[in-house]
């Protein structure tokens, strides 16, 4: 017997089980994949960290969480900067005095105001209800048409209209020449890349890969006192209430006998018509050097597509509209009612989390432990 079976082997279930090891109790971790890391896993491809389900960069503004992972590995000093490529214009991300001058030769943060302001008042909204008006009442017509529009149709599946104006306000709009895509204190990403932060933290842990759970729950439930369950919330309880919505997304990532593709970590196509959303060059998440300084003479690229979840898919984003939170809320409830069982992380939540606020909830639930 164990004291905590987990399931999932991703940040939340490593932190987890780390806490739990670290208070004395045993615990078994299992994940129905061959590694573990859940989506942030990187696999070394002639010596780069190849981010395998997407592009992961750590930004927190969280002390505690910034210390805690800290604990295991150390951190490069990476910005995101990402450049849109707009039918071949490029520019400055996130919005930016760059981003401005590009788009309108404007030049003082006056004028760009000015520019923001003008286009808002004339597409006349004043209390934004879905992502476009939010788009446009944050950054003006012209940028939401070149540099939102296609992009965000692209990566949803759903017109702009029809998406949480929140999704938007991820992204800072700064009247400053600062291209930091973060607002956060503290960016980069682990040495070693995040396998390796997973790996510090399951040290000492047992962890059987390749195991999947809901085909073997009642076996693997006799195994411990508590569960800690990551995966789809919907899919723990058999779809009962219906299939929450996910979007997908699809890598094709080639290995380029070149040193240099396109000069940055991360460019995104935000045109309609590109079928990809972005393309990820890996390389320059450690700017192009191998952990001991080397220059790395090839490059990975990853173009991505965004697709709609099907059963038997890839789970990447919730699709937190209206419609599935209804649905989350009443497996919520479904949840609270299963004792020993804390459901967490991006899947187990239904929540678009970004890694250090998966950390922090996984750091808050595993306080309870006793
Ligand atoms: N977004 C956009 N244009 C861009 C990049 C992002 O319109 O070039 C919007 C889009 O709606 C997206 C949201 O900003 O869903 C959040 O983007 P972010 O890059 O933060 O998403 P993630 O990295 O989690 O995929």
């Amino acid at each position: 017997m164990y004291d905590y079976l987990v399931i999932g082997a991703g940040l939340y279930g490593s932190v987890f089980a780390q806490q739990a090891k670290a208070a004395g109790k045993s615990v078994l971790v299992i994940d129905k994949r061959d590694h573990i890391a859940g989506n942030v896993y990187t696999e070394k491809v002639e010596g780069i960290d190849v981010h395998k389900y997407g592009a992961h960069i750590f930004h927190t503004n969280n002390q505690a969480v910034w210390d805690y992972v800290n604990r295991f590995v150390t951190f490069n000093r990476f910005t995101n900067s990402p450049v849109a490529n707009y039918k071949g214009e490029l520019y400055s991300l996130p919005f930016n005095m760059y981003t401005f001058n590009k788009m309108w030769g404007v030049v003082t943060p006056d004028e760009a105001a000015g520019k923001i302001a003008q286009q808002k008042a004339a597409a006349g909204i004043t209390e934004p209800k879905n992502l476009e008006e939010q788009a446009i009442s944050l950054v003006g017509t012209d940028i939401y048409e070149k540099l939102i529009k296609g992009y965000t149709q692209k990566q949803w599946g759903r017109p702009c209209t029809e998406l949480p104006s929140f999704i938007i306000k991820r992204l800072p709009v700064r009247l400053t020449f600062d291209n930091n895509y973060f607002n956060a204190l503290y960016q980069g990403i682990p040495v070693g890349g995040y396998t390796r932060l997973v790996e510090k933290l399951l040290e000492g842990i047992e962890v059987r890969l390749c195991v999947d759970y809901l085909e073997h729950k009642a076996e693997l439930d006799a195994l411990a006192e508590k569960i800690v369950y990551t995966g789809p919330i919907d899919a723990y309880f058999g779809y009962s209430l219906g299939a929450l919505e996910y979007r997908s997304v699809r890598f094709e990532t080639e290995l380029l006998d070149i040193p240099n593709f396109q000069g940055n970590a991360a460019v995104n196509y935000t045109d309609a018509e590109t079928p990809y959303t972005r393309i990820i060059e890996h390389k320059w998440f450690t700017f192009g050097k191998d952990e001991q300084g080397n220059n790395l003479p090839k490059t990975v690229i990853s173009r991505e597509y965004s697709s709609e979840w099907h059963p038997g898919d890839e789970p990447y984003y919730p699709v937190n509209d209206e419609k599935n939170s209804a649905l989350y809320a009443k497996y919520k409830a479904l949840a609270e009612q299963e004792e020993n069982v804390i459901f967490g992380g991006r899947l187990g939540e239904y929540k678009y989390y970004d890694m250090d606020a998966v950390i922090a909830a996984a750091l808050a639930a595993a306080k309870e432990i006793r």
